[in-house]
């Protein structure tokens, strides 16, 4: 039998379903293609759907199912993913969708388990393309869901010592019947109405049944044991620009941005050496500074007019914009437009 809750959030999700490209509408009807359903999950991760919807547009108009994904250059896929961060996706993404062509006859596996064991699906989209896309009965917990669990059932053990807890509730809820629409329901509830600030609970289709509102704690939920501050790391970014042309260089396949094109860049550290491509007057042009997982990073960013010989990269004419957005900051800083 359904949990009372399951039922009131299903009646919700049918009406109040977001209209995404990778969706298909509520209901027992049509099936969302895996290929688009794995390819929106991985852009997902640690992404907004704002950011992801030219994105995802742009992959599946250049490459409309994984055998297509599978044959396309990896300069290619790494140059329409800049922007988007979080380059080790991309990597996995190639990795996964030429593992599905030889291992699975370009077809995606349908169990979680199966899917667990292809490059650059964790727990969590395993979980979400078995339940969304093959309707496999499977929990499906981000952090969306960890906000509505956690308030649903007032869990107040800080995260991420709570993930336990919150997921077995989740598993209470999870239905056997359509627990795609299941996932995607509690999902959109918690980007609609569940937020992160100010909870919308007067329409909220759980709100009588949300110990975390009647305690009146909803919005304090969850609670998260206090982080350790990131480290700072430095460094120095060369821009050198001749005409239209600038240098370049492919960072190494491992590591931070790994693959990507990108300025030529001492090492990040906390002390680093100046690393100059070439012998010029580098013109100090300020700082830019970014932030990754795990830590900030300062870049001083120094630029030339000089066409130089330089002992890495290559001159080549291209959009900064279009570099991973590091770069294009430290170009807006060198070249800051009129
Ligand atoms: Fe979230 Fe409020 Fe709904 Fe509880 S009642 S699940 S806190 S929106």
């Amino acid at each position: 039998m359904r949990d009372d809750r399951t039922e009131a959030l299903g009646r919700w999700y049918a009406r109040h379903a977001r209209d995404l490209p990778w969706r298909v509408p509520p209901g027992d009807g049509e099936r969302p293609d895996p290929y688009r359903t794995w390819l929106s999950e991985v852009m997902l991760q640690q992404t907004t759907v704002a950011a992801v919807k030219d994105y995802f547009a742009r992959f599946t108009t250049t490459w409309p199912d994984v055998r297509a994904l599978a044959a396309a250059d990896d300069a290619d896929v790494m140059a329409a993913w800049a922007g988007l961060g979080y380059y080790a996706r991309a990597r996995n993404l190639l990795k996964c969708a030429r593992t599905v062509v030889a291992d699975h006859d370009g077809v995606f596996p349908r169990t979680e388990a199966a899917l667990l064991a292809l490059p650059g699906i964790g727990p969590y989209t395993a979980a979400a393309i078995a339940a969304i896309a093959f309707q496999e009965r499977a929990v499906v917990v981000d952090g969306n869901v960890e906000r509505v669990m956690t308030r649903l059932g007032a869990i107040e053990t800080p995260l991420p010592a709570a993930k336990p807890e919150i997921r077995a509730l989740a598993d209470r809820l999870t239905p056997e019947d359509r627990p795609g629409d299941h996932a995607q329901a509690v999902m959109d509830l918690g980007a609609t109405v569940c937020t992160p600030k100010s909870p919308a609970c007067v329409i909220c289709p759980l709100r009588d049944h949300c110990a975390g509102r009647k305690a009146g704690i909803a919005e304090s939920l969850p609670r998260k044991a206090p982080k350790a501050p990131k480290p700072e790391r430095r460094g120095y970014v060369y821009l050198a620009r001749n005409g239209t042309d600038y240098l370049v260089e492919t960072r190494p396949p491992k590591g931070l941005l790994g693959g990507m094109l990108a300025f030529p860049t001492s090492e990040w550290s906390e002390t680093p050496l100046p690393a100059a491509p070439f012998d010029a007057r580098w013109r100090d042009a300020g700082e830019v500074r970014h932030t990754f997982t795990h830590f900030h990073l300062t870049l001083k960013v120094l630029t030339t007019a000089k066409r130089g010989n330089p002992d890495r990269g290559e001159w080549a004419r291209l959009d900064p914009e279009a570099l991973p957005t590091l770069f294009a900051k430290a170009h807006r800083a060198a070249f800051p437009s009129k």
